[in-house]
């Protein structure tokens, strides 16, 4: 649907594309803070793309990026080697030199991009990574979807400096239709899982921005814990790799919050891989359970949830949904909700409750796993 952003690139630029991607936002079914720390996750792409359609640089114009996004639909000039600005246009910029770094394009190479967007943005639907990728794949379609990847994650990353993992810009450009990811980000083995569940989207409508906040502080604590929890495992590379049947010792190593944040990621890991287990043996019921799990571990121990999320889950809970969580980084944003296909009392129990405690409504959507990064015909 490359349509808003091919008219915004004539309306800003005044010129024609050249080319164009588009890229998913995504939902994380399991493995929340896992990704970072080296454990497995499981996201499914969704439906919500950013579409990103570029063309070269103005005339005379040397290492100039020009942005623009439906957004605001205001132009953005960045020299993209100097010092990157504050604001969305650096995801761009890093996307740049990280395709500079690969020598896809030259030192001095100069480009126009124009955005648009369905992915909602800090709802937890990773509007970011839908932005990198999508940038990525229009400048350099022939990358591999992993080298895709690598070069989003590494823009957020490294040039934008939000401590994110890689799960987001991998769903984002290795997704399949109708099958979900499980992801090892230490090892990086992606196994593709045939994925037909009926699956809500509940967005509270609180917003969060992680290149501030909570993410950070959470990624430095997990760090701190790991190196404390060296002095009892040398060889420890990362907090996902503790031994789960280790968990007393862990305990004794650790004081908070670095116990309840390790204890988390060590559960969320092991719980991750069995519910990938279950999902793919079709035990819904089970792996509902292990979502609900996984929502009550973000919210006590990684203390990541909102009472929005937590007015959501609980009222999915009462309402006899399979199983529902946070998903997303958290502290706001979505949940997810798993319900059976013949389900009518989940939706309108949820909106309820939400209505009662916030006085206003959570939009709730069904979500169906799409298709990765692909370009888009100009
Ligand atoms: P999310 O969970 O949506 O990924 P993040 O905080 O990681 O939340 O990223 C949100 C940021 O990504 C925004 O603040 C903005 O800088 C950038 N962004 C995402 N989509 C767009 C867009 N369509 N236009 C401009 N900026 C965008
Ligand atoms: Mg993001």
């Amino acid at each position: 649907m490359p349509r808003p952003a091919i008219d915004l690139f004539h309306e800003a630029f005044g010129a024609a594309p050249r080319a164009a991607a588009s890229a998913p936002g995504r939902v994380n079914l399991i493995g929340e803070h896992t990704d970072y720390n080296g454990g497995p996750v499981l996201p499914i792409a969704i439906a919500q793309r950013t579409t990103a359609v570029i063309g070269p640089g103005a005339d005379g114009d040397e290492g100039v990026l020009e942005a623009v996004s439906t957004r605001d639909k205001q132009v953005v000039r960045v020299h993209w080697q100097e010092a990157l600005p504050t604001g969305w246009a650096a995801y761009v910029g890093g996307v740049l030199r990280e395709l500079w770094s690969l020598e896809v394009i030259p030192p001095n190479g100069s480009a126009r991009v124009a955005l648009s967007s369905e992915v909602p943005i800090g709802a937890g639907l990773s509007s970011s990574a839908a932005l990198t990728v999508a940038v990525t794949k229009a400048l350099a379609p022939n990358l591999k979807p992993r080298q895709i990847a690598g070069v989003a994650f590494r823009a957020e990353h490294d040039h934008v400096g939000v401590r994110c993992g890689v799960m987001d810009q991998t769903i984002s450009a290795l997704g399949m239709r109708d099958h979900a990811l499980l992801f090892e980000c230490a090892s990086l083995e992606a196994t593709q899982i045939p994925f037909d569940a009926r699956l809500l989207l509940v967005d509270t409508g609180k917003r969060h921005d992680l290149s501030t906040g909570g993410l950070n502080q959470r990624r430095a604590e997990c760090e701190e814990a790991v190196k404390r929890l060296k002095v009892e495992l040398p060889e420890l590379q990362w907090l996902a790799s503790w031994p789960a049947e280790w968990l007393p010792r862990l305990k004794r190593a650790l004081r908070e919050p670095l116990r309840s944040r390790a204890v988390h990621v060590v559960g969320e890991t092991a719980r991750t891989r069995f519910a990938a287990q279950l999902f793919q043996e079709k035990k819904l019921r089970q792996f509902g359970k292990l979502l609900y799990e996984s929502h009550e571990s973000c919210r006590r121990l990684y203390e990541c949830s909102s009472p929005e999320l937590d007015t959501v889950v609980a009222a999915a809970k009462r309402a006899g949904a399979l199983g529902a969580r946070l998903t997303g980084a958290g502290w706001g944003g979505a949940a997810i909700v798993l319900v059976n296909k013949t389900d009518k009392k989940t939706v309108p129990a949820i909106q309820r409750a939400f209505e009662r405690a916030y006085g206003r409504s959570a939009p709730i959507s069904e979500v169906h796993a799409s298709a990765g990064a692909h370009t888009e015909r100009l």
